[in-house]
This record gives C-alpha cells, sequence and structure tokens, in this order.
C-alpha cells in the first residue's frame, strides 16, 4: 500500500490523503481549510478523476468540505462512506458552505445540484461492521463529535488506522475513542502535539466556566459564548443545563443561535450513537437534555429580545468571523458587566484571535468598536492532548510506522515515540509506502 497526502499536514485543515494499492484507492477525507480565504487540498485533476472510493471521518468542514468540489470536477462520481450522524450533520455544514461560496465567489466551483447529489449517495455505515470501499474498511469510535470515526483499513493482511480527530474523555454526549486497536500503521492527528499543549481535566475547564459566568450574571451582566455549530456548542450546552438544573449555574436564560440549534436537532435524531448515559436518561424519564426548558431561541432579529434580563447566549461563529455572534458582540461590547467567554481554537488573522491578544479596539464590517466587556479564554476541547496521544499511540498494537497529521507541531511529539516506532510527520505531495 501507498499514501499520498494533499492536505492536511503541518497544518489543521483541508485534511485529505490517499491510499492506493494495485488498482484500488480509497481517498481518507476531503477536506477544506477556511480561513480568510479557502485552501482545497493540492490533488491534481488526474488523480482526482480516478478516485472511486471516499470515506469521511466526521462532519466538520476540514474533513468534508472538499467532497462538493469533487463531485464539480470528477465526471465519475465516486463512492462516499459515512456514518449516519456524519452524514446529516454534513447536510447542514455543507449547505452553510454553499452559502459562503455564493458570497465570496463569483463563480463557485459548485452548486446545490452537487451537495444534493454527494448527500444522497453517501452509502450509511454503522460502527465496528466491516464493508468494502476497494478495500476492507470498518469505522471505530473517535470520540470527538457525534458519528466520528476512526477509519480501519485493511489489505492483504496489512492494517492501518487512520484516527481522522480524536478524543479520549467521556463527555456528557460521547464515550472516548476506541483504543487499543491493532494496526501495522497509524496516522493520528496531532493538533495538541506541543510540548505545553497538556490540557486540565473537561470537568477542570467546566468548573472555570461555570465560576466565570456566575460571576457575570450576578453582576447583572449577558455572557456571550461564540462556538462552533457542530460537537463543542452541544457539549457546552448540555453541561450548562446539567449545572444549571442542580444548582451549581445560577438560573437564567441560555439562547441557541445560529447553526447550533439545526445540529442541535441532529444530535438529538441521532441520539442512538451518544453515550449510554445520555440514551438512557430519555429513555427512562420524560426530562431531554436536549429540549431543556433553560433553552430558548430569539425570537427577533436584531435579538432585542434576548437582552431582557441576564442571560447566557451561545451562537457561531465560533472564530467570531460572522454569523449572530457580532450582532451579540457589537450590542453587548460597550458594557463593562458582559463578558466575552472564548473556548475554542482561534485562527491567525481571525477577529477571535485578535480579541484573544489583547485588541480592544476592533472592526465589524466598515464599524470601529471599543471593547469595554470583559473578555475571558478557557479552552474546552474535543481533542485528544500531548499526553493522551502518546496514550493512544502507544496503546496500539502491533503498531510499527506512525505518520503525524493535522496539526502544526507534530515535530515535538517525534522524540517520544522514536525510539518505540518509524514516525513520520509528512510534507504536503509527499508519497510514503506503508
Ligand atoms: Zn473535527
Ligand atoms: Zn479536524
Amino acid at each position: 500500500m501507498k499514501i499520498t497526502f494533499y492536505g492536511g499536514v503541518g497544518e489543521v485543515g483541508r485534511s485529505c490523503a490517499l491510499l492506493e494499492s494495485n488498482e484500488k484507492n480509497l481517498l481518507l477525507d476531503a477536506g477544506i481549510k477556511l480561513g480568510e480565504k479557502v485552501e482545497y487540498p493540492l490533488i491534481p485533476d488526474d488523480v482526482l478523476e480516478g478516485i472511486s472510493n471516499i470515506a469521511v471521518s466526521h462532519a466538520h468542514l476540514d474533513h468534508s468540505g472538499f467532497l462538493p468540489h469533487i463531485y464539480a470536477r470528477s465526471p465519475l462520481r465516486p463512492e462516499i462512506f459515512a456514518t449516519k450522524p456524519t452524514r446529516d450533520l454534513m447536510g447542514v455544514l455543507l449547505a452553510d458552505y454553499l452559502k459562503i461560496q455564493k458570497i465570496r465567489e463569483q463563480t463557485p466551483e459548485f452548486g446545490e445540484s452537487e451537495v444534493n447529489e454527494l448527500m444522497q449517495k453517501i452509502k450509511l455505515q454503522e460502527f465496528g461492521k466491516q464493508f468494502s470501499a476497494g478495500f476492507g474498511v470498518t469505522f471505530l469510535n473517535a470520540g470527538h463529535i457525534l458519528g466520528s470515526a476512526m477509519t480501519l483499513v485493511e489489505d492483504d493482511g496489512k492494517k492501518v488506522l487512520y484516527s481522522g480527530d480524536i478524543s479520549m474523555r467521556n463527555t456528557r454526549i460521547l464515550e472516548g475513542a476506541q483504543r487499543n486497536v491493532h494496526a501495522d500503521a497509524l496516522m493520528v492527528e496531532s493538533t495538541y502535539a506541543g510540548k505545553e499543549d497538556v490540557l486540565p481535566s473537561a470537568r477542570e475547564s467546566m468548573l472555570r466556566f461555570v465560576t466565570s459566568i456566575n460571576e457575570t450574571l450576578r453582576e447583572g451582566g449577558f455572557v456571550l459564548v461564540p462556538s462552533f455549530a457542530v460537537g463543542r456548542a452541544q457539549e457546552i450546552l448540555l453541561a450548562l443545563e446539567d449545572y444549571m438544573r442542580s444548582g451549581v449555574l445560577t438560573k437564567a436564560p441560555i439562547y441557541i443561535d445560529g447553526m447550533i440549534l439545526k445540529a442541535m436537532r441532529i444530535y438529538r435524531q441521532n441520539v442512538i450513537y451518544a453515550s449510554e448515559s445520555i440514551k438512557m436518561r430519555i429513555l427512562t424519564s420524560d426530562d431531554d437534555p436536549f429540549k431543556s426548558k433553560f433553552f430558548h431561541v430569539p425570537r427577533t432579529r436584531n435579538r432585542e429580545d434576548v437582552f431582557k434580563e441576564p442571560a447566557i447566549i451561545i451562537t457561531t461563529s465560533g472564530m467570531l468571523l460572522g454569523g449572530p455572534a457580532l450582532i451579540y458582540l457589537e450590542r453587548m461590547c460597550s458594557d463593562p458587566k458582559n463578558k466575552l467567554i472564548i473556548v475554542g481554537y482561534q485562527a491567525q488573522g481571525t477577529l477571535g484571535r485578535k480579541i484573544l491578544e489583547g485588541e480592544k479596539k476592533v472592526r465589524l464590517g466598515d464599524r470601529e468598536i471599543q471593547l469595554e466587556m470583559k473578555v475571558e479564554s478557557i479552552r474546552i476541547s474535543g481533542h485528544a492532548d500531548r499526553n493522551e496521544l502518546l496514550h493512544f499511540i502507544k496503546g496500539t498494537r502491533g503498531l510499527k510506522k506512525v505518520f503525524l497529521v493535522h496539526g502544526e507541531k507534530g515535530g515535538e511529539l517525534r522524540e517520544d515515540l522514536e525510539k518505540d516506532y518509524e514516525v513520520v510527520v509528512p510534507r504536503l505531495l509527499e508519497e510514503h509506502d506503508i
């Protein structure tokens, strides 16, 4: 088997690698990189037109956003394989990406028809059941967002495991990634591979988050939490619901805005893929945490109805690149009682990053605003941290070769692994044997 990396190496974004052997091929993810401009995998047209199968690890656009481009460019419509929650969540995220393309590009490469066609073509697969995608392929739980999968590929007695994005922690919604898988080669994400990337426990971060929100609510202020639509938002909402119900968090309306709401419905519809504890709670009682009485939806376009009494607002976009978050930010920024809590990764050049780095005068479109509100950063992560990555890699049975992908700091993990494995931090367009 050989593997070629077309994106998602030395960077977070546009994950895309091609596995080939004899006449068979399988593309592992087809993502884009969203920032000031959109970047695509560097896959040449002649290679792209020969792709027969694509396995999608999860719905996030850095793993699925390139699919409509492939359908627009290739006359051979490759088969696409994904779990059901991945397909359903992709429906929401690709529809949004289509909107962005229409706004940004004069002549978008794809339209509704490509999105609809590929959505209909996806072949749904269950966790733990092998299927044929050129190679023998099995999806295993990755613990990152609902439906997220690791992809285990078998060929000629050899096994390759692609982690996709992974989280080891049991959360309110998900069980951590499956461990101790048997594989000769492992292609593993390394978002938090850096030496300083040891994160506090999920519980610790959540308690800091709740304490910080309590402070603001008691002072009579509003809390704004920009979040990515799929994954973190649902974890945060269910955690807040839990703390509020038990009295640890001050009672206040929690407003949900932007695409988070649609993603929340899909989480609820696919709850069968969530952790045992949440399924039990829904099955054995009338109280459904996804439909909590604490959750509210804004009723007016300008969101003024939200500002009647101190409240918590969870909304897109996560890096303040657009979405309702900007409406709230403008409304809230001049009151020092209010607070902005940044929970996710903020890419270079984004408004979120600028605010995180201490800028107080920022541009919102054609206006300049002055930030008088409090700003806090509490990392609530959906990725394994450095120690968990090492643990995961070392737990993989029969492992000989490790590829560190999906991160800027793979090199910092290399020395901890080198004496036991052949370690590769691949570069774009590199081809390797497995
Ligand atoms: Zn992801
Ligand atoms: Zn990712």
